[in-house]
């Protein structure tokens, strides 16, 4: 028998991923048109089934019976067939959130927690939260408490984010601003695609912890996964297969000085890492048909920066890449931000005197060259996670990345 994920429309899903390193291989996504749902719960060709948008409630009226959790919540995302043919719902989501908030440890006892919007998730997350004793208000847009009034909850300690605000491909909106919340300790942010949502940037410009979705993901489909099993598996296991999705959905990024060897490091790293290379400055190339001097030769620097920002922002979407930026990349912080969404910023540094300038228009000769290192440096220095000294061959740079990503990491 087989298993899998039941959803409208699925495209981006991590979970045959997950449920494949918690031991289940044949593991489907399975899109289904709510037309069609009565035909497809008739047929009963899986096993176990995780339900997600928009069927989490539809879902009850399958089940011959309910656990606890989905009983209180009206809301199923595991559902499993036992032997006389007939569904028992489950939801895992609640153990995934309260697992959240121990993993992070993220205590909510007597504090005051925002909760944003009011659909599926937003009902979960209150239960774990009423649970532990916080107290809690729910901002909905239609709500008496909403995004017009948010100055009556800036006493407001921990925020969590159940809304879809910020989730790939609409990466870079947010669901408010965090400038009049006075006591924040904690943002949480129940989406893992971007792994950092503008929401989860801007509360660590603010130096307050922000936390993402995807340690709920894994421990909810843990959950999911004993009860297709119907065996117990150990929670350290979450935090491996954590750790794995983590680190192969990080993006590397190279920052630094034009010629300091960051397209042969990212493309030796793209291959040794097994990530998608992409390199900045050929996506430039490629939508103009021309190369780089070319483009500033007949457009202007600023007209190059334009382009860079539109293809870094393209890049900063993906996950699992290494990505070569340009030396003047640093320049546009909206850039930084694009790419601090999915990676890890490693600055290659390069002793001045070794770097390459063939080619490069605003670093030609050693006057020039000087000038930019005096003005870029410093913000490699800022905007950089690591710091790597580049080695007497390519290959000995890629280690040196690899220690220190590996070291560090995005989380
Ligand atoms: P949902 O049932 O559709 O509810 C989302 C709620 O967000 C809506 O009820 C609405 O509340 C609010 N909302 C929707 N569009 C909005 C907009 N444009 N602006 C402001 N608010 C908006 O979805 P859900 O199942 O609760 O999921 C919510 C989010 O949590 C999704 O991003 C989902 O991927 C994530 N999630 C993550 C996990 C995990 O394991 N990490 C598990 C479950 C869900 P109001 O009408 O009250 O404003």
């Amino acid at each position: 028998m087989e298993f899998g994920l039941l959803g409208e429309k699925l495209s981006h899903s991590l979970s045959p991923q997950i449920h494949n390193a918690f031991g289940t291989s044949n593991y489907k996504l399975i899109e289904v048109a709510p037309s069609a749902l009565d035909e497809f719960f008739f047929k009963k060709e899986f096993a176990g089934l995780n339900v997600t948008i928009p069927y989490k409630k539809t879902v009850l009226k399958y089940c011959a019976r309910l656990d606890k959790s989905a009983e209180k919540l009206k809301n199923v995302n595991t559902l499993k067939l036992e032997a006389d043919g007939t569904y028992t719902g489950y939801n895992t989501d609640y153990f995934g959130f309260l697992y959240l908030l121990k993993y992070h440890n993220i205590d909510v006892s007597n504090k005051k927690a925002v909760v944003l919007g009011s659909g599926g998730a937003s009902a979960t997350v209150q239960a774990v939260l009423n649970d532990l004793g916080a107290r809690v208000t729910v901002v909905s847009r239609n709500g008496e408490f909403n995004y017009g009034n948010l100055e009556l909850n800036f006493d407001a300690q921990v925020i969590i984010n159940a809304t879809p605000v910020g989730m790939f491909p609409n990466n870079f909106s947010s669901p408010l601003e965090l400038n009049g919340f006075y006591q924040l300790e904690a943002v949480v942010d129940l989406i893992y695609n971007p792994l950092k949502t503008k929401l989860l940037l801007d509360a660590e410009r603010l130096n307050v912890k922000a936390v993402n979705g995807l340690i709920m993901l894994v421990a909810q489909a843990k959950k999911a996964e004993e009860i297709f099993l119907n065996a117990q598996i150990d929670d350290s296991k979450i935090f491996d297969v954590y750790k794995n999705l983590l680190d192969e959905c990080q993006n590397i990024v190279l920052i630094g000085m034009p010629g300091c060897g960051k397209s042969t490091v990212a493309r030796l790293l793209s291959a040794n890492l097994n990530k998608k290379l992409v390199d900045i400055d050929a996506l430039v190339e490629a939508k103009c048909n021309s190369t780089i001097p070319e483009i500033f030769e007949r457009n202007g620097e600023e007209f190059f920066r334009d382009l860079e920002s539109e293809a870094t922002h393209e890049a900063g979407k993906m996950l699992s890449s290494v990505i070569a930026t340009g030396g003047g990349a640093v320049k546009r912080k909206s850039n930084i931000f694009a790419l601090k969404q999915n990676g890890y910023l490693v600055f290659l540094n390069r002793d001045v005197n070794e770097l390459c300038t063939a080619g490069r228009p605003l670093s030609s000769s050693k006057e020039k060259l000087l000038t930019l290192f005096a003005e870029r440096e410093p913000l490699y220095r800022k905007y950089c996670d690591c710091i790597v000294d580049v080695c007497a061959t390519a290959n000995k740079t890629v280690d040196a990345v690899v220690a220190a990503v590996s070291k560090g990491g995005i989380l």
